[in-house]
């Protein structure tokens, strides 16, 4: 059945990460795969995650299935922690998932499903995955345009212009914060503008919630998302616990829809769940609930995402600062302004190679930069090879 199979090209960046292991050069700095590193360049597991797996070892008795959506104590800790109070509970339907991507998959199959000529709006650039995952589908997409390489922000009017031009029931994907690959993030007034839009044409905002906590703060990440909320008659949702609980390999999602349909939308995520997977993971989702239902490990677990998220700040800043004094100029201040793991410092894919070959600075082919990476240690040396090779 295979021989005449042509395997897909390997994603960028798992063969990053191959090529980093394989580099023998004791100085080689990651700064690709998309993980939290903390100050010594460790992923740990959080420590409340530690206590809450305790508990859970302890008590737990059983570990038949649950249900199709997964522990509904789960899902409605998640529908606080990233709805808050802008929504009545009766307006949101939600299901667990494999993690943030198999979040994305299960909106996106629903969505194909039940509307396969809908245009699915991705921003220009974007997490390389959405557009993989529509493709799959074949679903319909266009871009529209977001990053604006030049001021280091975001192009608005280039961005409200083609999203004026969507149309009842295509979808708009939005990064609710954290923006993954270029750092630079919508403001208040982008929401505003957007959920506008949304409510004149008819589109319906999907928003992928990847990093909330890793941005301003945990409240603040979700004021965008929390604004469509509340003013837009439906809103699709894709969330993981990958990076604010560092559970990336337990595969901990959820997808939330805000609708005035809940039963029947709860209906159609258990029968997607069943089509591909049944069961979602119990596991992490049961340390996160376990961490959200007890004050104090929520205590410690808030402590520690916010110390990892000033490191972030921290490394943004430093780096900024270095090569403030490197090129004499405020070409990369910009750093400095963006919000969460990643930003796109304008290398092209040959100077990306060159920091590879000649620095082992490791980047993602697009200049997409893992901020967490770096350590107060490395940011002398990255400074220097951007500097040097970007001049
Ligand atoms: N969406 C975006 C934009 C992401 O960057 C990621 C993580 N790379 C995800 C979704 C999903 O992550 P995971 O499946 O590991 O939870």
């Amino acid at each position: 059945m295979f021989e005449i199979v042509t395997p897909p090209e390997p994603d960028k960046i798992i063969r990053l990460m191959g090529m980093f292991a394989a580099d023998p050069r004791a100085g080689k700095v990651d700064l690709g795969v998309g993980v939290y590193r903390s100050p010594e360049g460790k992923t740990p597991v959080m420590a409340a995650v530690k206590s809450a797996e305790q508990r859970i070892w302890a008590a737990q008795e059983s570990k038949s299935y649950v249900g199709l959506r997964g522990d509904l104590g789960f899902l409605d800790a998640m529908r606080r922690l990233i709805l808050g109070e802008s929504v009545s509970p009766d307006r949101v339907a939600a299901a667990g998932t494999p993690g943030g991507t198999g979040a994305v998959r299960q909106v996106l199959e629903t969505v194909h499903r039940l509307n396969p000529s809908a245009t699915v709006w991705i921003s220009d650039p974007t997490w390389p995955n959405h557009p993989a995952i529509i493709d799959h589908l074949g679903q319909k997409r266009k871009t529209y345009r977001y990053y604006d390489a030049a001021t280091g922000g975001i192009d608005r009017g280039g961005m409200l212009a083609d999203l004026a031009k969507t149309a009842r029931g295509d979808l708009i994907l939005l990064h609710g914060c954290c923006h993954n690959p270029t750092g630079a993030d919508l403001r208040s007034d982008d929401w505003r503008e957007i959920a506008a839009i949304c409510a004149r044409t008819g589109a319906i905002p999907f928003v992928d919630m990847a990093y909330q906590g890793f941005g301003a703060g945990l409240e603040e990440d979700a004021q965008g998302l929390r604004h469509l909320a509340t003013t837009l008659p439906e809103v699709l949702i894709a969330a993981s616990c990958s990076k604010n609980f560092g559970l990336y390999r337990e595969r901990v999602g959820v997808v939330l829809i805000v609708t005035d349909g809940k039963a029947a939308a709860e209906g159609v995520l258990a029968g997607m769940n069943r089509q591909n997977f049944a069961f979602p993971p119990d596991h992490g989702a049961r340390v996160v609930q376990e961490i959200l239902g007890d004050q104090a490990l929520d205590a410690v677990w808030r402590n520690e995402l916010e110390r990892m998220r000033r490191a972030m700040e921290g490394n943004r800043r430093a780096l900024a600062e270095a090569l403030r004094a490197e090129t004499g100029s405020d070409r990369f201040g910009f750093l400095a302004a963006h919000r969460g793991m990643f930003s796109l410092i304008g290398a092209t894919p040959e100077q990306v190679e060159r920091l590879r070959a000649e620095h082992g600075i490791y980047l993602v082919g697009d200049g997409r930069m893992n901020i967490a990476g770096l350590t107060q240690d490395t940011i002398p040396r990255v400074a220097q090879a951007i500097a040097q090779v970007l001049a």
